[in-house]
């Protein structure tokens, strides 16, 4: 197991579609041991393939809290199946340090994946979790968070990220 380095904007990888997985083999389960690593040691509460460099299809998350025990999940080529609802909740990104921004995101979804052994999962979340979901299938699709912003919002996030560069 290894902490990966986590790109940041503006690697061209952040910004890419990523490939959908078409082998779940033991590079794939192991990646996905780094990832988990690499997000709790950040730490932050999900993460994407693409935020390690890898342009494929594969979040893990657990949106969990320092005093509870590890809940460790992962996703592999997920899919947001049906959506619901309306909610406003601040964000982060570990790929975009030192913003933090209110995003409009549906309340409630359904997401369909694999797990590692091949087994289909649907996952039905709501609130912070269904956020998770949604922000790092996002991030498969080469989409920020900040690129969900008001236009106003988005000039002013864009500003300060070129003075802190
Ligand atoms: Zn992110």
């Amino acid at each position: 197991m290894a902490v990966l380095e986590i790109k940041k904007i503006p690697e061209k990888v952040l910004r890419s579609r990523a490939e959908e997985i078409k082998s779940i083999n033991g590079e794939i389960a192991s990646l996905a041991q780094d990832m988990l690593e690499t997000m709790y040691d950040a730490p932050g509460i999900g993460l994407a393939a693409p935020q390690v460099g890898k342009p494929i299809r594969l979040i893990v998350f657990d949106i969990w809290h320092p005093e509870d025990e590890p809940n460790p999940h992962v996703l592999i080529n997920p899919v947001i199946t049906a959506k619901e609802g309306l909610d406003v909740m601040e964000e982060g990104c570990l790929s975009v340090p030192g913003v933090r921004a209110e995003v409009k995101r549906s309340y409630r979804v359904e997401v369909k994946g694999y797990d590692l052994n091949e087994k289909e999962v649907v996952l039905e979340a709501e609130g912070l979790l269904a956020r998770v979901l949604q922000h790092e299938i996002d991030h498969l699709d080469g989409v920020l968070f900040i690129d969900r912003l008001s236009r106003v919002k988005r000039e002013l996030i864009k500003k300060r990220l070129r003075r802190m560069r």
